[in-house]
């Protein structure tokens, strides 16, 4: 248990005495279990014995992927799904009922936020957003009927980092579950089960499988009684993810820290380029003391990570952008980040983002940078942005 993260990463899921010495567990594809007989089949029906029953309700690959990342996130267990979107709507669905309230950041994820806008009151649950640096002050607004907070640090696309400690601290007092989008920092750089919450998210899209093909998320549970809890709903709606992605998610991890270690390299290098350059006027990414949540993430955070954003100076025109980002080759437009390459996503925040308001004028633009030489990012980078001369 004390060993090195980086540690826990090489070995977490694997079990070659089980399978002839394979390094690796190997791919397999299943829905059908066979049983030796019907009081096995039985007993694993009460919970009596242990064994697969059914691919979706577990299979060799969700199961040790599960168990790694209960483990990586100091969590009881685990569920994955097929996207991250799913694990977070799906625990949201999870844990809140018809006369709920719930409370969601206001800068999260754009899907999470319209999930919240458009489903939840189809179920009577009662949705406000909250500004991301609402710190201890989250307790003016807990409800009598409160279910849950959903949090995401630091936030989509200008990486507003929330006080964790402090949210997670009044939520327990008042007996409110918590949840965190924890995908920016991996397990790597924040653990937010030893900060008080309850159910850390990761979209394993992202920096867990790394190489641009597969969605996946999970779920950790900070208890067995919130990991049975979520089971009833994930059993009941079918909830699961393929043994395929799965697979290539524990490939990633294996080399998941040096990239993420790699990339983040190359970010601060790329970030402190792009704030000497006079067509920006602004970068956000939390390591640069530029930016407004700086002190809190060195307070909580173990580094960070491969995007930022940079918001255009506001007078250049539609043409003049779209011309600049075109002449960009190492990057792509693109949704997506934490994978191996680089990529640029527009941002359009006045109606993507609910908390904090976006009252800035300009093209804001998200840039994922991969593990290209750095250098070769900046020529490229230059070339972009003379063009706006
Ligand atoms: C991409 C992303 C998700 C959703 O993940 P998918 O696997 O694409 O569904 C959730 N949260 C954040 C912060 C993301 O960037």
């Amino acid at each position: 248990m004390s060993e090195s993260i980086k540690t826990k990463l090489v070995n977490l899921g694997r079990d070659p005495d089980s399978w002839q010495g394979m390094v690796n567990l190997p791919l397999s594809r299943c829905s059908t279990i066979l049983y030796p007989s019907m009081e096995s089949y039985e007993k694993r029906a009460r919970g009596e014995e242990i064994g697969l029953r059914y691919a979706r309700m577990g299979n060799p690959l969700s199961n040790a992927f599960e168990k790694a990342m209960a483990e990586l996130e100091n969590g009881f267990g685990a569920w994955s799904f097929a996207s991250g979107l799913m694990a977070i709507t799906g625990t949201i669905m999870a844990f809140a009922k018809a006369g709920d309230h719930v409370l969601i950041c206001g800068n999260a994820y754009a899907p999470v936020l319209d999930f919240a806008e458009n489903q939840l009151g189809r179920f009577g649950i009662e949705v406000e957003f909250f500004d991301p640096h609402v710190g201890a002050d989250i307790a003016g607004i807990i409800r009598d009927n409160t279910a849950l907070i959903h949090m995401e640090s630091p936030g989509s696309a200008t990486f507003d980092v929330m006080d964790v400690p402090a949210i997670a601290s009044v939520a327990k007092n008042k007996n409110v579950l918590t949840m965190i989008d924890n995908t920016w920092s991996t397990p790597l750089l924040f653990n937010p089960i030893e900060h008080g919450v309850d159910i850390v998210i990761h979209s394993g899209t992202k920096y867990i499988v790394g190489h641009a093909d597969v969605t996946l998320g999970v779920a950790i549970c900070r208890t067995e009684e919130l990991y049975t809890r979520m089971k009833s709903y994930v059993w009941d709606s079918g909830l699961s993810s393929s043994p395929d992605d799965l697979y290539m998610a524990l490939r990633g991890l294996r080399t998941m820290e040096i990239r993420l270690k790699q990339t983040a390299e190359n970010t601060l290098k790329v970030a402190q380029f792009l704030e000497t350059r006079p067509e920006i006027a602004r970068v956000f990414y939390p390591a640069l003391e530029s930016h407004p949540d700086h002190d809190l993430w060195k307070r909580d955070y173990r580094g960070a990570n491969s995007i930022l954003s940079i918001l255009l100076q506001p007078h250049y025109t539609r043409d003049q952008v779209y011309r600049c980002v075109n002449t960009w080759e190492h990057f792509p437009v693109g949704s997506s980040w934490g994978g191996y390459e680089s990529l640029c996503q527009p941002q359009y925040l006045k109606t993507a983002r609910k908390l904090p308001v976006w009252e800035e004028e300009g093209q804001l633009l998200r840039l994922q940078i991969g593990l290209e030489d750095a250098d070769d990012l900046i020529v490229d980078l230059t070339r972009g942005l003379e063009t706006l001369k």
